[in-house]
């Protein structure tokens, strides 16, 4: 595993520019990398929990990508309500960093889901929420169940484009009547012969002004609302597949969130992902990874708040000192650091879980539910001692304060969270007979 880490991870860097450092010299390139990673974690080593000298490596390698291909980028992005997903998967994909967890037959790096962590963290320093998020929606939401349950020919149609950055995927879930309560959708997919008429819509679907392929859930036949839905790959040219409207958000600019109309659109049933009827098993399974992805996209936004406030509250003066310098300023980010590093070890803690084959189910959630909230204190405090600064649209913190809203709503709201938490727990009262 390790030789072949390194092999790939080496292509992927000589393809990010970074060729000259190889890994025969990786004690200095290792010493490096983790200076980088603890300087900006502030978590003085604890990354070795999970990472060791490739992540790190991985994560110092997509850092690059993102100062010199993607932040520079974001402001005009931001102002546009939209980015370019296909020229930015596809410089992403180049280099390896949408199939981390993918088999290599479809051009993955087959690596285990602990360097998806990496990836997913390092994200976070990206500049605005929308891009990581349009990103995660590639690699953690809407391709997991084509990675571990689609045929052959599935994958090749869609999970390889999506690997190598050709295809921008999303994922159909929400629709408008449904969106905690997965079971209550309604887009149906009737058989005819040997293919599939869909009809219904999605509601926002995060990448669906600009998706090649939806993974989307469907109706596919009478009975219990577990066993009936299927999970299906859609093509979003076929004629019937209509983008009805473009969602304006409080937050998370960069990425467009569509609402979706199907009239009467067909596709081979071949297109179905793993058995039919198993596509609200398969949904399950493909949250754990989005809730996963969802928490570990926290760490470094939080990070950042508090880095930034501690930069700008140092510099402001009020009353003949620094701002910093009042107690409750570096108690409340002492509190926050401290906050974080819990959620951090929790995090770390749930992947190698994961990574060892568990069902992270409820540790996800927690994970999840505790990243939301903790996103929301830390940013709504931190932006109270910026004072006027922190109403602006220009600085970080403003941002982060209305993207990472969506961490207590989207991928299953907070309460969604605490009724799986207490699922675990048995301490969820059965459903009243009537
Ligand atoms: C920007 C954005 C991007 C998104 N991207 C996607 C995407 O790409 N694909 C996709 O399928 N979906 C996507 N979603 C949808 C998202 O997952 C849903 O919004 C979310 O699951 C909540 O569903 P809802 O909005 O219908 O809220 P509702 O289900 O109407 O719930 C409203 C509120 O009711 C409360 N509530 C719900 N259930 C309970 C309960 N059991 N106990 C107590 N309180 C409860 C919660 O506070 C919840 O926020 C996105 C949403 C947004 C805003």
């Amino acid at each position: 595993m390790f030789k072949m880490a390194q092999r790939v991870l080496a292509a992927s860097f000589r393809q990010a520019g970074l060729a000259k450092r190889s890994f025969s010299s990786s004690k200095t390139t290792f010493q490096k990398a983790q200076a980088v990673a603890s300087s900006a974690s502030g978590s003085s080593g604890s990354d070795d929990i999970v990472y060791g000298p490739e992540h790190l490596q991985l994560k110092e390698s997509l850092r690059k990508i993102i100062e010199r291909d993607i932040n520079p980028h974001v402001e005009e992005w931001e102002q546009a309500k939209n980015f370019p997903a296909h020229k930015v998967f596809k410089l992403l994909g180049d280099n390896g960093f949408l199939g981390v967890t993918k088999p290599k037959e479809y051009g993955g790096l087959d690596l285990d889901y602990s360097y998806a962590c990496a990836v997913g963290e390092e994200l976070g320093y990206i500049n605005c929420g929308g891009v990581p998020m349009a990103i995660g929606v590639q690699t953690d939401m809407a391709t997991p169940a084509l990675a571990k349950f689609g045929s052959d020919y599935l994958k090749r149609e869609f999970l390889a484009p999506s690997i190598s950055g050709d295809a921008v995927a999303c994922l159909g879930v929400s629709e408008v009547g449904s969106g905690s309560d997965v079971a209550s959708i309604q887009t149906r997919a009737s058989r005819k012969g040997d293919d599939l008429i869909i009809n219904g819509g999605k509601m926002w679907t995060t990448n669906g002004t600009q998706a090649d392929w939806m993974c989307c859930l469907a109706i596919t036949s009478e009975g219990a609302p577990h066993r009936n839905k299927s999970l299906i790959c859609l093509p979003m040219k076929t004629p019937g597949v209509t983008v009805a409207k473009k969602i304006q958000k409080i937050g998370m600019h960069s990425s467009d969130t569509a609402q979706i109309f199907f009239e009467d659109v067909r596709v081979p049933r071949s297109h179905i992902i793993g058995e039919e009827g198993e596509g609200f098993t398969y949904q399950m399974i493909q949250f754990q990874e989005e809730r996963i992805f969802a928490a570990v996209g926290a760490l470094a936004p939080i990070e950042r708040m508090i880095e930034e406030t501690i930069k700008y509250t140092r510099e402001r003066k009020a009353f003949g000192q620094s701002v910093l310098d009042n107690q409750v300023v570096h108690f409340t980010l002492g509190e926050l650091a401290t906050e974080l590093e819990m959620l951090r070890s929790a995090v770390y803690r749930t992947v190698a879980l994961y990574v060892k084959g568990n069902d992270v189910t409820k540790m996800a959630s927690m994970c999840k539910l505790k990243a939301g909230r903790l996103l929301r204190e830390a940013s709504d405090k931190c932006l109270q001692f910026w004072g006027g600064m922190g109403y602006t649209d220009e600085v970080l913190i403003s941002r982060l304060y209305r993207d990472m809203r969506l961490l207590s709503i989207g991928g299953g709201a907070d309460e969604v969270m605490l009724s799986i938490i207490c699922k675990f727990m048995r301490t969820m009262p059965k459903p009243v007979k009537k």
